[in-house]
């Protein structure tokens, strides 16, 4: 536990927000608008076959890898060239995708948790994904939200730990990072010395190969009592040196 939580680095998908809905419903949409513009492309391909696409291509361009956004709008170019149709349709449906990626339902304990938490501390989104913090329903609950696209690379690189912990001014020691995922959260913090916390809100097994979290929790009100009881436990050890 740090003596002092000066910033606290949050997950989205799978932590705040439920992710596997939203990714549905955006490509549902997305692949009826692409059905009524381009019909022999979308007979050609299914949702499974366009995942295939991009997984070939992520391969391929391990540079642009960590941007699920420039994959998928890559992706999407080259269909599009291959299948004889015009190349810009990819932009309007990636606008299409993003509004439906937004349209994320945080869970119930999000909002109070956050809002409270960003009294005392600074909070930044660090995701992998694509989801647009200020397209969102938290577009208030965070002092600044980092990607993978804007870092350069994905967790569990160290980069957007780095990048949130220079913006904030702060030492890992005076971190916490919360997120779903043992290993491109909880094991990505623990190895840059950022004290972790593990969102687990379907009640998983910890994977026996990792070292623990520091904190396990089902849900955001865990982190906030836990944070609660540490500091009133150091401000009772200040009054404590004070007498
Ligand atoms: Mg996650």
């Amino acid at each position: 536990m740090p003596a002092q939580v000066r910033l606290i680095t949050i997950d989205l998908d799978d932590t705040v927000w439920p992710c596997a809905p939203v990714i549905q419903a955006a490509e549902d949409a997305l692949h009826a608008w692409l059905a009524a513009r381009t019909p022999r492309l979308m007979a050609r391909f299914d949702a499974e076959a366009l995942r295939a696409h991009r997984r070939a291509l992520m391969s391929e361009r391990p540079d642009i890898a960590h941007d699920v956004t420039a994959v998928r709008h890559l992706s999407l170019q080259r269909l599009l060239a291959e299948g004889g149709y015009d190349m810009a349709l990819a932009d309007a449906a990636m606008d299409l995708f993003r509004r439906h990626r937004n349209c994320v339902e945080p869970y119930d304990d999000v909002a109070p948790v956050l809002a409270r938490l960003r009294r005392r501390h600074r909070l930044v989104a660090v995701t992998n994904g694509n989801a647009e913090v200020h397209e969102t329903p938290l577009r208030d609950a965070f002092h600044r939200a980092v990607t993978a696209a804007e870092a350069g690379a994905a967790k569990p690189d160290p980069a957007m730990f780095r990048l949130a912990m220079d913006w904030a001014g702060v030492s890992p020691a005076e971190t916490l990072h919360v997120g779903d995922d043992p290993l491109r959260d909880v094991e990505a913090a623990r190895q840059l010395g950022i004290a972790p916390v593990w969102v687990n809100r379907d009640n998983q097994p910890w994977p026996d190969h990792l070292p623990p979290p520091l904190l396990a929790v089902e849900d955001l009100h865990g982190l906030a009592q836990w944070l609660d009881a540490a500091q009133l436990q150091t401000a009772d050890r200040g009054l404590s040196d004070a007498v």
